[in-house]
């Protein structure tokens, strides 16, 4: 007797998980804490906004949850401004790799409330509870129910207790940095683009928003060392906006304007894992499975990413197979592999370049960058690694 896949955790990677499988006619059910989301209120933006990858954007496309989005609810960006901690800047355009965006810039709230519509109309069974064990046959639930499932999927977020009891190996390192995020009035139109700086000790990304009436909008991520972080967020909101309003000043030497918060910091603390992401009857997707810097704007996109491979790998199973079979789950594993090394490798990898104080390194980084300003087919090259192909 085959038994559903069970679905732990209902972050973006857990709905869209359960989402993909039910569309491939898979008997699926969603075993998470039941949220709800606070409707969308004009001119208030959600904290946590993703840049989203014209590969992402297409899966969920392909999941019929994008066009649900209201187009007044995200930011196309159509280019990126890449700047050095010296005299290097890279300017890169989505029109040069023949590409219309480079990325979307969408609140969580948004893509989690599309993709809940979404499962309701699909009929998919949300049980709200939490896992709380596995047993050989199932898991067993917070409330003490005991649910059958031929797979685990967890999607249960970097803490994932799915991969703790299913004794899976993970690996974890801490940066000793925090991203500092928070949205911000700009003085100035941000016209669709991005921008980045590698200042040596930290690393500052402004992501274009749709305007509000206060005006024109951009969200922060500063990857900071940990004390100089915790600094920031021990201030009152008052000077907390006075000093975060000060220091951008002095690094984008007003290039945008003015820059205010117009809401508390958040913080979180930064670290790159990876582990084992598959067990005997268990898969791992999102967050559960790895974490990367957030530098790259990346992470969620690669967990979506596992989500498309682990739906089509179990949907394409032999009918002779259970959706938890070994064969299907090793497939799992090659088809991620690369992607998720190669993530990791090029986060980390650029990170670790820029954190280097070393004189001849820094000179050295940042005449890199100038020489690739003026490199066509290279520039083309980094587009497309910064759109997630
Ligand atoms: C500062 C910062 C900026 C970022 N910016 C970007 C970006 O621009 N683009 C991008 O692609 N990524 C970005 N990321 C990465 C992104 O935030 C994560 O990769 C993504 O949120 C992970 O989603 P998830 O669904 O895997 O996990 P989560 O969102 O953590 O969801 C896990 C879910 O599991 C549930 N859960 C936990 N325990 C249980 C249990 N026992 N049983 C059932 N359910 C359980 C939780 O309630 C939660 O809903 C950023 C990260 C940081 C820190």
């Amino acid at each position: 007797m085959t038994s559903p896949i069970v679905v732990c955790g209902a972050g973006i990677a857990g709905m869209a998980t359960a989402l993909a499988l039910a569309q491939r006619k898979q008997a699926v059910t969603l075993l998470a804490p039941h949220a709800t989301i606070p409707a969308a209120a004009a001119d208030a933006i959600d904290a946590r906004v993703y840049a989203i990858s014209p590969a992402s954007r297409a899966f969920l496309q392909r999941l019929h949850v994008w066009d649900a989005l209201p187009d007044a609810r995200y930011m196309r960006v159509e280019g990126m401004d890449v700047y050095g901690d010296k005299f290097g800047r890279v300017a890169l355009d989505a029109w040069q790799a023949a590409q219309a965006d480079m990325a979307w810039i969408v609140e969580s709230r948004e893509i989690e409330r599309v993709l809940a519509q979404a499962l309701r109309l699909a009929g998919v069974t949300w049980i709200d509870d939490r896992c709380a064990g596995l047993g050989d046959r199932g898991v067993t639930t917070e409330k003490g129910a005991a649910i059958a499932a031929d797979l685990i999927v967890g999607a249960d977020g970097a803490q994932s207790p799915v991969r703790r009891f299913a004794r899976m190996t993970h690996r974890s390192r801490s940066y000793g940095d925090t991203g500092v995020i928070v949205h911000l009035d700009a003085g100035v139109a941000h016209q669709g683009r991005a921008c980045q700086w590698f200042l040596g000790d930290s690393v500052l990304g402004l992501l274009p928003l749709p305007d509000t009436v206060r005006g024109p909008q951009v969200s922060m991520v500063w990857s900071m060392a940990t004390p100089r972080a915790q600094a920031l967020l021990a201030l009152s909101p008052e000077a907390q906006r006075d000093a975060v309003s000060a220091q951008l000043a002095a690094v984008t030497r007003n290039r945008l304007g003015t820059l205010m918060p117009n809401g508390p910091l958040h913080g979180f603390p930064l670290f790159v894992e990876q582990g084992e992401m598959i067990a005997p009857g268990v898969a791992l997707v999102g967050d559960a499975a790895h974490r990367v810097h957030p530098l790259a704007g990346q992470g969620l996109n690669l967990g979506l990413g596992d989500v498309e491979a682990l739906a089509e790998i179990v949907a394409a199973r032999s009918p002779m197979q259970s959706a938890g079979d070994l064969q299907v789950l090793r497939r799992y594993r090659r088809a991620r592999a690369e992607p998720v090394a190669a993530m990791r490798l090029a986060t980390d990898g650029l990170y670790q370049l820029f954190a280097t104080s070393l004189p001849p390194v820094a000179w050295l980084r940042n005449a890199g960058m100038r020489a690739v300003n003026a490199m066509p087919a290279i520039k083309r090259r980094l587009i497309d690694s910064a759109s997630g192909k």
